[in-house]
């Protein structure tokens, strides 16, 4: 689960990270009032989307040549102005996709007098069973470019979560950023924060970019991204309250209802299959014939026929999908029921792209039986193989 900037700012700052001051707004009247409450003489407004890239984004429309989604200004007025221009406009950032996100609340925070930008994330590293710390001195960018064109400007340490973050782990990170004097000290105690607030709520990734250096020598989160293990989020409910479902697929919102793990892809073949490996190699031998996956769907050990049938009509409902695959192993999953659950949502919601429907395993012979007596269009298939050939196939020739 993703969250907004200014969340994820706050949760950070209950661990001792520090932060600019600021204020969420959802009206451009709030906006104004929380610039005054601030006080000072110059306030930055920024677009609350779960996409990074804001200020360097457009908005769509009669929005367009005003400016970012990240807007320095220096009075009451523009910060209301501002809020009014972004408030209810579609804002497009190369992480949004061309569609953009329109922007419902605003964060209004300090401005910041900018010595020096930086990089600083923390991530859940697979490779070494650890929490690394990576950091650049290339902050403001993007990191996978930093990455892909700079490697040796990447700096990584390496936390064993047996014994956590020690101050070293952290030392050792502000040298290789170039940090002096009492930037040090006050980077340990961002760093020591961050890791706290990291493991405490479950975090899978937190991104500061930039962190920044102010002139007085203070260390500073200027922007905030936070991931949570959605594993993780039982033990947070403060955490799952701030899930902004606006921000989020609505298929895969639906999924979740009936806790299908599903997720959307660009492809346009609909995949219905139980078990997470399964659906792994049936997405690659799509591909392997030629074809694209729409989504990846696990129904489960233990679907249930309405479990089944939400996960069909989720799949009809994508106008992306030209063509539907059923890949099913009965094991404790059981054939009729895949096939009740197919039928009924194929004559509520109506079938009008090709069904491939290859089932093997329990109770099989009843549910080719259920399939073949509905009267439905249905393309039986006798391995996977066969069965990503003949969909890949049916959508060509519907095309
Ligand atoms: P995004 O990464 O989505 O573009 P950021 O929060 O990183 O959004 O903001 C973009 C840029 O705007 C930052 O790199 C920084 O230069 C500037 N900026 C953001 N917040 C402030 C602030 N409080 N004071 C001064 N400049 C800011
Ligand atoms: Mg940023």
């Amino acid at each position: 689960m993703n969250i907004h900037e200014y969340q994820a700012k706050e949760l950070m700052a209950k661990f001792g990270v520090a932060v600019p001051r600021g204020g969420v707004a959802y009206t451009a009247d709030e906006a104004e009032a929380v610039a005054r409450e601030l006080g000072g003489s110059v306030w930055v407004v920024k677009s609350q989307i779960h996409a990074g890239g804001r200020g360097k984004g457009t908005f769509q429309g009669a929005a367009a040549d005003a400016g970012g989604g990240v807007r320095v200004v220096r009075s009451v007025e523009a910060v209301r102005d501002n809020a009014a221009q972004m408030i209810g406009a579609t804002l497009v950032t190369h992480q949004t996709g061309p569609a953009g996100k329109e922007v419902k609340r605003v964060y209004v925070e300090e401005g910041c007098d900018i010595a020096r930008e930086l990089y600083l994330s923390m991530l859940v590293d697979r490779a070494n069973s650890c929490v690394t710390l990576m950091g650049s001195t290339e902050g403001g960018m993007d990191i996978e470019e930093v990455a892909a064109t700079t490697p040796e400007k990447i700096i990584r340490v390496a936390v064993d979560p047996a014994t956590g973050i020690q101050a070293y782990h952290a030392r050792k990170m502000a040298f290789g950023l170039g940090l002096e004097g009492k930037q040090v000290g006050a980077a340990v105690k961002f760093m020591m924060g961050m890791y706290r607030a990291f493991t405490s709520l479950d975090a899978s990734l937190i991104e500061i970019n930039p962190l920044v250096i102010t002139g007085e020598g203070g260390v500073l989160a200027l922007d905030a991204k936070m991931n949570f293990d959605d594993n993780g989020l039982f033990r947070h409910k403060d955490v799952e309250e701030l899930r902004d479902t606006d921000e989020e697929d609505p298929t895969e919102l639906e999924a979740a209802k009936f806790s299908l793990n599903y997720i959307t892809l660009d492809g346009n073949i609909g995949c219905m299959v139980n078990g997470a490996g399964l659906a792994m190699a049936t997405m690659d031998i799509i591909k392997a014939n030629g074809g694209e996956p729409a989504n990846f769907l696990d129904v489960g050990g233990g679907a249930t026929k309405e479990r089944v049938t939400a996960a069909f009509k989720i799949i009809l409902s994508d106008a992306k999908v030209e063509g539907i695959l059923v890949n099913i192993f009965g094991g404790i999953m059981r054939c009729d029921v895949i096939a009740e659950g197919v039928v009924a949502a194929a004559r509520e919601v109506g079938l009008n792209v090709p069904l491939v429907v290859r089932l093997e395993g329990t109770n099989v012979e009843t549910g080719k039986e259920i399939l073949a007596g509905s009267g439905l269009p249905i393309i039986s298939a006798d391995d996977l193989g066969d069965a990503a050939q003949k969909i890949v196939q049916a959508v060509k020739e519907a095309a």
